[in-house]
């Protein structure tokens, strides 16, 4: 009897262990009808990290404040040297090591690869089985790499997400970079398991800043750069390369005290001694980032080889560099084939916001971050604060695509049809407003143009503070975006805009006069 008990239970045992393996191992599909979403980050979206597991463990991208202190505090000494003399050489020599010791370790090898210490250790893996839309799976990444080795581990996190939910498809949100991996992913792997694309403000075909930065058109304004800063940069969020090189250089300098001896030492020293910072330190670090060269727009790219010295000297880094061309310059298409298969597909961008000042695009109409026409994937784009040509308006046989204040026409785009312009909406900020028209897009089985829905044609007038997004009827008004947004350039278009005003005044009063 003992031993018939003992065998029952030792089965018992057996089955109880084995249930949770069934069920785990139980793919069966999932009927919910909603295919789980993920969010593919944007640059930054993953902590890197050196040292991890150690006391010493320190985070170099979006630093703190300790660091940042702890860095330029090696420096004090030849700071305190360069403001009694006030020379600018002093200044850079203590500002290249400045950056080499925030950011040097960054730096990847010529094969592309990273320093070993320098890692990703906190990288999300899907854990959860819950999906609806308001519950997405995030996918994060070292925005350093290869934009092909992400798009490897999308497809695993993809296979992952399909087998914890039982969908055997799934819908993409790709945020900012997340439309470098995008681009990759649908070069080497199509879109058989996409339902659904939604780029939000993706540098699809890359961003002018990079591009410019890589090919040292370097326009130093001071003052732009110093407004710029307060006014622009503490409203941005997530992580884009850029604005968070500048948020940390700004911010040290501030902290130092250095800003103020930059502005004092007027224009042309600062203009030195940023091209050594630029030459010694940010080029040899960000320009080893196979990740940065995928912002570099098809126009800039051959100069940019030779300017930053990339050829095939390097290794394993170079062949990354030029693999993505190949994603670039095949998204047009990609996304046309993906979108005429069925697979719905969305392209958000914004515009209407000042870009980055110190690069000679700055008049670009952007998103604050990447221009209108790099996110849009071809928009013909007025420059910031303008029109179109009237001529080229004339020329268009048909204006279903032009913006109501003129400012970008559509009709060039890859997917005219199924990209929004959202004006006035700064890089990837997120609203209730702007999450409304996800859902719909992510909820609704097919694909919506930008003329299926009348409360959303293709250009909206965001506004954070409501927060609403609304039809753009007509032309802003100067003095209500300089309300709206108070930088210099809209302080500049608004007096621009009085001078005309009070000049066709005065016409006016004038002929009354003499009629
Ligand atoms: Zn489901």
């Amino acid at each position: 009897m003992k031993k018939y008990l003992s065998i029952l239970l030792s089965v018992l045992i057996l089955v109880g262990v084995m249930a949770p393996c069934a069920a785990a191992a139980d793919t069966s599909e999932c009927d919910c009808g909603f295919n789980p979403v993920i969010y593919v980050g944007p640059l930054g979206c993953s902590d890197i990290v050196r040292d991890a597991g150690t006391e010493n463990e320190q985070k170099l991208w979006q630093i703190d404040t300790n660091y940042l202190l702890s860095c330029i505090g090696d420096q004090l000494g030849t700071l305190a040297k360069a403001a009694v003399t006030m020379n600018a050489d002093t200044l850079a020599d203590a500002l290249v090591a400045f950056v080499d010791d925030c950011f040097g370790d960054l730096a990847l090898n010529g094969d592309g690869q990273s320093l070993p210490n320098v890692t990703t250790p906190y990288l999300n893996v899907p854990s959860t089985d819950e999906h609806h839309a308001d519950c997405d799976y995030y996918f994060d990444y070292d925005f350093r790499l290869d934009p092909f080795a992400h798009a490897d581990r999308l497809q695993e996190f993809i296979d992952q997400v399909e087998e914890l939910t039982g969908h055997s498809k799934v819908q993409l949100k790709c945020s900012s970079m997340g439309g470098v991996v995008l681009s990759a992913y649908l070069e080497k792997y199509g879109y058989d398991e996409i339902e659904t694309i939604i780029t939000q403000c993706c540098p699809l075909k890359g961003t002018a800043v990079a591009g410019e930065l890589f090919c040292g058109k370097f326009e130093l304004n001071a003052t732009a750069l110093r407004r710029y800063a307060q006014d622009a940069l503490p409203y941005m969020e997530g992580g884009d390369f850029v604005q968070a090189l500048l948020y940390s250089l700004t911010d040290t300098l501030r902290v130092a005290g250095v800003w103020d001896m930059l502005i004092g030492l007027g224009d042309i020293i600062v203009a030195q001694v940023l091209d050594r910072i630029y030459a010694e330190a940010l080029i040899p670090i960000f320009g080893s980032f196979a990740g940065i060269w995928a912002f570099v727009p098809e126009e800039y790219y051959e100069e940019a080889l030779v300017f930053m010295g990339m050829d095939e000297n390097y290794g394993d880094l170079y062949n990354q560099v030029e693999a993505y061309r190949v994603a670039m310059a095949n998204i047009e298409e990609n996304l046309q084939s993906a979108r005429n298969d069925g697979v719905k597909t969305y392209i958000l961008c914004g515009y209407n916001v000042q870009r980055t000042p110190l690069v000679t695009a700055w008049k670009n109409t952007s998103d604050g971050t990447v221009d209108t026409m790099y996110a849009s994937v071809g928009a013909t784009c007025a420059p910031y604060g303008e029109e179109l040509d009237a001529e080229y308006i004339a020329s268009l046989s048909d204006t279903a695509f032009l913006s109501p204040d003129k400012m970008i026409d559509a009709s060039t785009c890859a997917l005219p049809e199924n990209t929004w312009f959202l004006r006035d909406w700064l890089h990837c900020n997120g609203s209730d407003a702007i999450g409304a028209l996800y859902r719909i897009m992510l909820t609704t089985d097919e694909q919506l143009t930008v003329f299926d829905m009348p409360e959303y044609p293709q250009f909206l007038q965001n506004d954070d503070a409501t927060p609403s997004i609304t039809p753009v009827t007509g032309a802003p008004n100067a003095f209500e975006n300089f309300k709206n947004k108070p930088t210099f350039l809209n302080f500049a278009l608004m007096i621009s805009a009085f001078i005309d005003m009070i000049a066709a005044k005065m016409k006016e009063i004038f002929s009354c006069i003499g009629g």
